[in-house]
């Protein structure tokens, strides 16, 4: 399994993008989150690995939560995508993976922006004409982009998924916005790769808490959504970095 990071930063990153990534799947490429200047940032891991990624080749976005740093990206990602139906470039509808609490309330966020008809006199446009709506429901494994999703809720203030993503030789767990929570740690654990959340303030995981699991664990985690000045000594764990791809 291939993963790219586009970003590992939070939501207040002066310098970098919010916590986001590809999974090369065996039909196509996965988009976890879709942060601001989704665009820049495909375009610069894309320059820096030799991956040719844009809005236009992923057809798979998977949002763990509705907190901006996670989601402000997917405005401009689906206009991106009307510009190209509307040139003939690409005829597909993208499709906008989620859980039920995120999925009753995405168009919350979108539709100020976006629910203007899309021909003159025309019906105010919806959800459905940006994105093929997917819920993924925590218990039910999914398919996407040819790799199997499970997820489940985290602890934080809105609901919020971590994942699991297996093309069913390895599997990326990810742990999505969260406290420290010992049960999302045990569901992790079965991953070959774990990409952890580590930040400050109540809603995160303080990494102090993530350097005291078990070796077997630590070794195999990766720590993300990390401030801009992020002390790497404070934990033998490693720091993802943008541009990085994972190949497990
Ligand atoms: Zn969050």
């Amino acid at each position: 399994m291939r993963v790219l990071i586009l970003g590992v930063g939070d939501a207040f990153t002066e310098r970098g993008f919010g916590t986001s990534a590809v999974v090369e799947g065996p039909a196509g490429y996965l988009l976890i989150d879709c942060p601001d200047l989704i665009h820049r940032a495909l375009s610069e891991a894309s320059r820096s690995t030799g991956w040719k990624l844009d809005t236009d080749r992923i057809d798979d976005i998977l949002i763990t939560h509705l907190h901006g740093d996670h989601c402000n990206g997917l405005e401009s990602f689906g206009f991106a995508r009307l510009v190209s139906r509307l040139q003939r470039r690409n005829e597909r509808l993208p499709r906008l993976h989620t859980h039920p609490a995120a999925a009753a309330r995405v168009w919350e966020r979108l539709a100020p922006a976006m629910d203007a008809p899309l021909h003159a006199g025309g019906r105010p446009s919806t959800l459905d004409d940006y994105f093929q709506s997917s819920i993924i429901t925590p218990g039910r494994p999914a398919t996407i982009a040819g790799l199997t999703v499970q997820c489940r809720y985290t602890i934080h203030p809105i609901p919020t998924i971590g994942l699991m993503i297996s093309d069913g030789r390895s599997t990326l767990g990810w742990s999505g916005d969260t406290v420290f929570e010992q049960a999302h740690i045990d569901w992790l654990s079965g991953a070959s790769v774990i990409v952890h959340e580590a930040n400050i303030g109540p809603a995160h995981t303080q990494v102090e808490l993530l350097n005291a699991l078990p070796d077997p664990v630590r070794r195999k985690m990766r720590v993300t959504h990390i401030i801009d000045d992020f002390d790497p000594r404070s934990t033998d764990i490693r720091p993802l970095r943008v541009g990085e791809v994972l190949e497990f």
